[in-house]
């Protein structure tokens, strides 16, 4: 019987690599597409930046652009004083000289203030930048990792699945039949140690006799309270 056991012990850490390996399958392209949802999030968010960035920017070179226009307007109105004829004429392109200047003033004004944003936004992509290609590097490299691990899985599963009919092949037709009913009803743990009396399936105590008769190994015993295989395992001192 010890030899049936042991096979039931293989056997089951193959279904539980099989279940992890199933588990696997599912949760590595959920998780691949978590980071690729991520990359383009903080694609997104240094976009938004450098937009900020050269929004100010474009602003700035415009004011620049209309203070260059003013000047000229201004300048011309002063060439025309020279030729106007009336009091009126010449007060009036005075007024028109004066308006400009102090819109000009506004637009010096308006840039100044401008200038520690600018150099704020400057600032944010550049820091935004290098956090991304960090960041994205990261999750490269995750990904490859990734895509490799389920690349693998199939060969993996095949391989262990193979194994399993292996051991299947060689344990006795009953005792199978009862790891398989077990297994079911069990969720997938079917065979489970006991130590020092403890089920580690069900944290339960096992009766004295039924732990001494456990360390003969001739004859299949089921935990009396969770119902599954147990089998005596030496974890230690003494037992
Ligand atoms: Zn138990």
């Amino acid at each position: 019987m010890k030899e049936q056991i042991d096979l039931l012990i293989e056997l089951q850490d193959i279904y539980n690599a099989i279940d992890t390996l199933t588990a696997k399958r599912v949760d590595l392209p959920q998780a691949l597409q978590r980071i690729g949802e991520e990359l383009e999030c903080l694609k997104r968010e240094l976009q938004e930046d450098e937009d900020r960035a050269g929004a100010l920017k474009a602003d700035h070179k415009n004011k620049e652009t209309a203070l260059k226009n003013n000047a000229e307007q201004i300048k011309k109105a002063k060439g025309r004083l020279l030729e106007v004829k009336t009091n009126k004429e010449y007060e009036a392109t005075l007024k028109e000289i004066d308006a400009i200047q102090a819109k000009s003033g506004e637009i010096e004004d308006e840039i100044i203030r401008m200038l520690d944003a600018i150099d704020s936004a400057g600032e944010i992509v550049k820091l935004r930048r290098n956090a991304t290609n960090e960041r994205r590097a990261a999750c490269e490299e995750e990904m490859r990792k990734m895509k490799e691990e389920l690349e693998s899985i199939d060969s993996e599963l095949a391989k262990v699945q193979q194994k399993r009919d292996a051991v299947r092949s060689r344990t006795n037709t009953g005792v199978l039949k009862k790891f398989d009913m077990i297994k079911n009803r069990k969720s997938g743990k079917a065979i489970v140690p006991v130590w020092k009396a403890v089920c580690y399936g069900c944290h339960m105590n096992i009766p004295p006799q039924m732990y001494n008769e456990l360390q003969r190994n001739d004859h299949l015993v089921l935990c009396p309270h969770c119902e599954r295989i147990i089998y005596w395992e030496n974890r230690g001192t003494d037992a």
